[in-house]
């Protein structure tokens, strides 16, 4: 005999709570539906490990659909319900969870609420118009129980027919959700969902080579001592769809003071250029939550991919309360810390790999260093650039001695260190350092303007950066006195040009100048034009050396020749800084053809 209720608690307050909450993830339904499946195995089976009942060979869960029916159906052969039990966790304990969570919504002011809350089970009203419970207790003399509601006001309960222990949900899905009785669909959100919980699942089963959906024992629950480098691979393949093999991988395994497992992955980079985002899941006890939570998992991992299952998360709290929840602030801590020990460990016992790694890495440690205070401490000694030999080398290795705030005010300046940021266009400038013996670091990486000035901000008094061409370093040149008269030469030619002419002694005879734009100015015209406030080209110094052939003979030639000839050493100087505009290059084309022309005739 069926018996009718009326569901308690003012329930037409319920539906649009939760459709509200869950809305742009409606699909999350799957995730509850099959996790109380599994939830009911793992009560039954703690009941066998007790000695409280005989003990079960074979627990599964089985997801069924049927497009003829129009049902979705879930089904384990877990530890059931008897009629009581229903009408206290279904009928009852929903719905004072439903109003538990409309109070705790509101108060959270609303930004969505990431693990669930007792309302699991009816979230799969949001697809369905009406459910159907069948379930037998484990309890022998419990018959079987029959529930039925249309997630409105009322139900049906009574008995049925039902031999095997368990609980089947059949969800008759709404017309306009049809997409939810697709098998590829619903394979699709048990592979989102339900990867590696801990029980067997399986899809519209045929009794013949079923295989289930799920991985039982996912790699990151073993013991780091017990994987195999294969076996990481696979798993990364797996999971994430990627056939590139990831660079190297940590494995994260702790109880105390808090549960974590997990695996995190350095992919290759694919562009230099771009950061590629990753994906970070996050699991709690097998049971996806989400992916890149960054109230856990630090930013900047997220350009990583990996794994981690935390079942000390506060699941059923709002966003906002993560953020300042200390228990979450030390895991996110942790995972940091991991990482940078990782990266040590690597680059002290495996300097080869950690370099030839490099260039995958830099970006994204760069790119940490400059978010996370934290991670910049532990790994400030391991961030390297190549020299110009060709040579890694940390960068503080480079960096000066301190410099007293005595000595600042003396005018002595913190190391310099000089940078290439584009070997071809500065292949000049390298080969004068190389020929005088200086040294330089190469930056190649997008970000590396922007983290070298963060470097100064952190060694303030220890160095400064100035771009290989930004002057001409100390060692390049003699002290010697100006050339007032070789200055006037080039000062004539260049009016109007906004270029400062300067005379030295350069240790190389064979460059006839040089252009230097200071590091100050130059980085001041690139955050112009970074902010959109207009191309405003920084002034630039020709340094004319006195000690060059060309230069030298240019005092004794005519007035004529002499602006011509320095007008051409001006460009020669220039078209190692930039390219030259249309109408300088065809200047530039039409002297030289002339001088040649002289050169052959004479
Ligand atoms: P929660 O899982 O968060 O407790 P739900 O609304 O999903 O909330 O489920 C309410 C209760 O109903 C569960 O705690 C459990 O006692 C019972 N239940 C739900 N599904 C099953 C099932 N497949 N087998 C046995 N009990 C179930």
């Amino acid at each position: 005999m069926e018996k009718q209720g009326n569901i308690r608690i003012a329930s037409e307050n319920m539906m649009p709570i939760i459709k509200k909450w869950l809305y742009s993830d409606k699909d999350i339904f799957v995730r509850e539906i099959v996790a109380n499946a599994q939830d009911a195995i793992t009560k039954h089976k703690k009941l066998v490990d007790l000695g409280e009942t005989a003990a079960e060979e074979n627990y599964r869960v089985t997801v069924t659909t049927d497009q003829k029916a129009g049902t979705l159906t879930v089904e384990d052969n877990g530890i059931g319900m008897t009629e009581e039990e229903v009408e206290k966790y279904i009928t009852q304990i929903a719905f004072s969870g439903a109003a538990d969570f409309v109070d705790k919504y509101e108060k959270a002011g609303g930004d969505g609420i990431i693990g669930h809350f007792g309302l699991g089970f009816y979230s799969a009203y949001m697809v369905s118009d009406n459910i159907e419970i069948f379930t037998k207790s484990y309890r022998d003399d419990a018959p079987a129980v029959h529930w039925a509601s249309d997630g409105n006001s009322t139900y049906t309960i009574g008995d049925c027919e039902k031999d095997t222990r368990g609980t089947k949900i059949v969800m008759h899905i709404a017309p306009e959700e049809k997409e939810f009785l697709k098998a590829e669909r619903i394979r699709e959100l048990l592979h989102k969902y339900c990867s590696f919980m801990p029980y067997e699942i399986y899809l519209n089963p045929t009794g013949k080579d079923d295989k289930p959906v799920n991985t039982t024992h996912p790699l990151y629950l073993k013991q780091p001592k017990d994987c195999t480098e294969e076996e990481y691979k696979q798993f990364y393949r797996e999971t994430f769809s990627d056939f590139n093999d990831p660079l190297f991988w940590i494995h994260l395994n702790m109880e105390y003071p808090f549960r974590l497992k997990g695996i995190l992955y350095f992919p290759k980079v694919k562009k230099q250029v771009e950061l590629e985002r990753g994906k970070v899941k996050l699991y709690c006890n097998q049971v996806y939550i989400a992916d890149n939570i960054k109230e856990v998992i630090p930013e900047f991992l997220m350009l990583l991919n990996g794994v981690i299952d935390c079942p000390d998360i506060p699941l059923n709290v709002s966003r906002s309360f993560l953020q300042n929840d200390k228990q979450v602030q030390k895991i996110a801590k942790h995972i940091t810390k991991k990482v940078a020990d990782k990266l040590t460990e690597l680059y002290k016992n495996d300097k080869e790999r950690y370099e030839n790694c490099w260039s995958d890495l830099a970006t994204f440690v760069k790119f940490g260093c400059l978010k996370d205070e934290e991670f910049y401490k532990r790994v400030e000694d391991i961030i390297i650039y190549k020299d110009l030999s060709g040579e890694y080398r940390p960068v503080s290795s480079f960096y000066g001695e301190e410099v007293s705030e005595e000595d600042a005010k003396n005018g002595k300046e913190p190391q310099a260190i000089y940078y290439v940021s584009d070997e071809n266009k500065q292949a000049q400038y390298i080969k004068m350092f190389k020929d005088a013996g200086l040294d330089a670091i190469y930056c190649d990486t997008y970000i590396d303007p922007h983290f070298l000035s963060f470097l100064e901000y952190k060694n303030p008094t220890r160095v400064r950066f100035l771009r290989i061409d930004a002057d001409v370093a100390g060692a390049l040149k003699e002290e010697g006195a100006e050339d007032a008269e070789l200055k006037a030469i080039f000062d004539k030619v260049l009016e109007g040009k906004h270029v400062t002419v300067k005379t030295e002694k350069l240790k190389d005879p064979g460059v006839p100048a040089v252009i230097n734009v200071s590091e100050f100015a130059r980085r001041l015209s690139e955050m112009h034009t970074f902010y959109g406030m207009g191309e405003s080209p920084a002034d630039m110094t020709l340094v004319v050396n006195m000690a060059n052939g060309a230069v030298e003979a240019l005092k004794s030639a005519s007035e004529e020749e002499q602006s011509r000839a320095a007008k051409q050493i001006y460009y020669l100087a220039l078209m190692n800084y930039r390219p030259l505009a249309p109408e300088e290059l065809s200047e530039f084309v039409a002297t030289n053809a002339m001088l040649i022309e002289n050169y052959l005739k004479k």
